[in-house]
């Protein structure tokens, strides 16, 4: 299949707005990001946030048209109020409408794992699939549907938010009962990340291990680090594979920092493949392609 080509890139930027970091890039008819600059976040005052991110804007060029933003937050399409933990300035604010005004452009936000799906999708691991379920397996975990090159944003911008909604129960024996960020309890979010894989190898094996410690035990044959894993790739496996068979996606890239351990990656196809209705041979949880500009390449197809 040809490479999808953004025909609209010449005039278009693209953004990439963590709680750290800014990234701004123009994105080529190749995928080429080109004229790159990043800055830190002004997270806490939005008159800080919007001359910063202005600033990066009136620094290019050529005449751009339009931008488009990966948001390390939610909008709601509805209102286009944001919400995100880590930039706490822009957090019920109508970001779109107000950068739009300030700069006298088209802007389009989306969320960094909507837009890492989009990416992924249209021109990464999931070339060639109408239905792909793009899964980020990092600090925590998120995820992005795309169907028919089209981003499913859903009610309030939440489609593809598979680390949340109570999945464990109070009790179990081989899991523990957290509270999540969301507000409610045992949901995949709490186990399902960097963070909540370390929390649950201490619940399990009350061993304070980093991620990257569990995973390097887990491949070196170390009996705790496999008993984690063992119970992680099997939580994450059982939601992934009802997540196959609701959205009936052929293919599931993983970014984030856990998605780079391959045998991570190839364990949780394995089990994925045993679980879902669907039966093939090819690999369905594949990982993704575009590494870290995912973000800003996903914003260019918004
Ligand atoms: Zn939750």
């Amino acid at each position: 299949m040809a490479k999808l080509m953004n025909t609209r890139a010449p005039t278009l930027l693209c953004a990439d707005i963590g709680g750290s970091h800014m990234r701004i890039a123009r994105v080529t008819p190749d995928l080429n990001l080109v004229e790159r600059r990043q800055i830190a976040t002004p997270g806490h005052d939005l008159t800080l946030f919007v001359d910063a991110f202005s600033q990066m804007v009136h620094q290019s060029p050529v005449g751009i048209e339009a931008i488009h933003l990966s948001l390390a937050g939610l909008q709601d399409p509805e209102t286009a109020e944001c919400n995100a933990a880590n930039i706490p300035c822009i957090s019920g604010i109508a970001l779109a409408p107000l950068l739009s005004q300030k700069l006298g452009m088209t802007v389009r936000i989306a969320n960094d794992a909507d837009c890492f799906a989009l990416a992924e999708a249209r021109a990464g691991a999931g070339m060639g699939h109408d239905n792909v379920f793009g899964i980020i397996l990092g600090t925590g975990v998120g995820g992005g549907l795309v169907q028919n090159g089209r981003l499913i944003v859903g009610r309030q911008g939440l489609t593809g938010e598979w680390g949340h909604g109570p999945l464990l129960r109070r009790g179990d024996r081989d899991y523990p009962y957290l509270a999540c960020g969301c507000g409610q309890s045992g949901c995949l979010d709490t186990i399902g990340g960097a963070r909540g894989l370390e929390k649950f190898h201490f619940w399990r094996c009350e061993e304070v291990r980093s991620s990257r410690e569990i995973m390097t035990g887990w491949l070196s044959g170390e009996p705790s680090c496999q008993r984690t894993m063992e119970g992680y790739i099997d939580l994450l496996s059982d939601a992934l594979a009802i997540m196959i068979n609701v959205t009936g996606a052929s293919c599931v890239p993983a970014g984030g920092g856990l998605s780079t351990v391959d045998d991570l990656i190839e364990a949780l196809d394995r089990a994925v493949r045993k679980k879902c209705l669907c039966k093939t041979a090819t690999p369905i949880i594949v990982k993704a392609k575009l590494g870290n500009d995912a973000g800003l390449i996903g914003a260019s197809y918004l």
